[in-house]
């Protein structure tokens, strides 16, 4: 079979973002094109900066509205939310906690955060999530559901808990999930963090899990320079996530007095301000996000060798980061593909190296991962700023 044409892979990608764009072409840049000053400035005009402000809570409840959860907390990052909710669920040292192998580093960082040990499960290429059914064959081979929760036979740990991932802001189909959730005792969290505008059978991510999390990196869907949310519909669990974000403090006027050993993870009313503007702009943004994917989609729909990634069907993705799945034949030029483009000004990328490749992971338990392997070698990462979708 001839080797396919990595040049027309290449023209087909500027055919869509050069006709805009004469000069370096970043992956995923952010847009602060609404009341992003105004209200930093209101910020600084107040001086309420840090902890207390009025942008907290507002941020808090926008996130609330257009995801439909009862309770939102507004924290530094993904990671803290993601180790926070961990910890709300009850997941103790010692606990596995089920994760796709293919995600971003941070899944697995706030599960060890925890003093938990990632298990790395499978991805399917329908979702680029956790394949459900050949989990469901493996938690039959290897885990035991008992009056304490679920037991691994193999190392006599209790799984605790799982983290499906949706990849790309690509929906993972969560109804298996849940039901395996429930038959073996396991708490789901999503990892929703890049997921801000995806929505699964109508639904938007993140009101599956217990608790969820977003992210609001300075590359997410919008951004807060850097910050995150734990959402949840449990208004006990959302309540606990507050005051263990908050260092635990009890309220008075006068008196410090702390009930746990809490975390200092609360957002700056800065950011807060920042998050406040983006949101306003979200609509806006996944308007133009899915134009340039559907753009992508035309451009590629002739292209040999490789196949541009489409939102699941029981799924409206927000397309935070497009991709092209390239074939068996295509393979052998991935690396000249991810070379020339980037030499010509246009970031692309691979997919994450699996995370029980990484050292520190290595020795974690993880099931066979064939699926997550043949991803992770066809998956590239093409521009997907919203700008580019005007
Ligand atoms: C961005 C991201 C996070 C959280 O990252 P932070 O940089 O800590 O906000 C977590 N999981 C996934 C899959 C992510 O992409």
């Amino acid at each position: 079979m001839p080797l396919p044409d990595i040049d027309k892979i290449i023209s087909a990608i500027q055919s869509v973002i050069r006709p805009k764009n004469e000069g370096p072409v970043a992956l995923h840049e952010p847009c602060f094109n609404g009341n992003e000053w105004k209200y930093i400035k209101a910020c600084l005009d107040s001086t309420w900066v840090s902890y207390v402000g009025k942008y907290v809570d507002r941020f808090e409840e926008m996130i609330a509205d257009y995801t439909g959860v009862r309770k939102v907390v507004v924290v530094v990052n993904g990671t803290a939310a993601l180790q926070i909710a961990l910890k709300v669920v009850g997941v103790k040292a010692g606990d596995e906690v089920l994760i796709p192998a293919l995600t971003f580093v941070a899944t697995a960082n706030a599960v060890a955060h925890c003093g938990a040990i990632p298990h790395f499960v499978d991805s399917e290429e329908k979702t680029l999530g956790i394949a459900p059914l050949k989990l469901k064959e493996y938690l039959k081979e290897i885990a035991r559901p008992d009056t304490s929760g679920c037991k691994n036979k193999k190392t006599g740990n209790r799984i605790k808990a799982i983290i499906p991932m949706h990849t790309f802001g690509h929906p993972v189909d969560l109804d298996p999930l849940l039901e395996i959730s429930r038959e073996y005792k396991l708490e789901m969290i999503e990892d929703a963090a890049e997921s801000l505008g995806s929505f699964y059978k109508g639904k938007h991510t993140g009101n599956w899990g217990k608790l969820s999390i977003l992210s609001f990196n300075g590359n997410k869907t919008i951004t807060t320079g850097g910050g995150g949310a734990i959402i949840t519909n449990d208004e006990v669990l959302g309540k606990l996530a507050k005051h263990l974000t908050t260092t635990a403090k009890i309220p008075h006027r006068w008196e410090y007095r702390h009930d746990h050993i809490g975390y200092n993870y609360r957002l700056p009313n800065i950011n807060a301000a920042l998050g406040c503007a983006q949101m306003e702009q979200l609509p806006g943004f996944l308007a133009k996000k899915r134009a340039l994917a559907a753009r992508y989609k035309q451009a590629f729909a002739g292209v040999a060798g490789v196949r541009f990634f489409r939102e699941p069907p029981h799924a409206k993705s927000n397309y935070w980061l497009n991709a092209l799945l390239l074939d068996e034949a295509s393979l052998a030029r991935r690396n000249q593909l991810l070379e020339k483009t980037n030499d010509a000004g246009i970031m692309t990328r691979p997919a994450w190296v699996l995370l029980n490749k990484l050292a520190m992971f290595q020795d974690c338990p993880c099931m066979d991962l064939s699926g997550a392997e043949d991803l992770e070698a066809r998956l590239i990462n093409i521009p997907s700023s919203a700008v580019l979708g005007e």
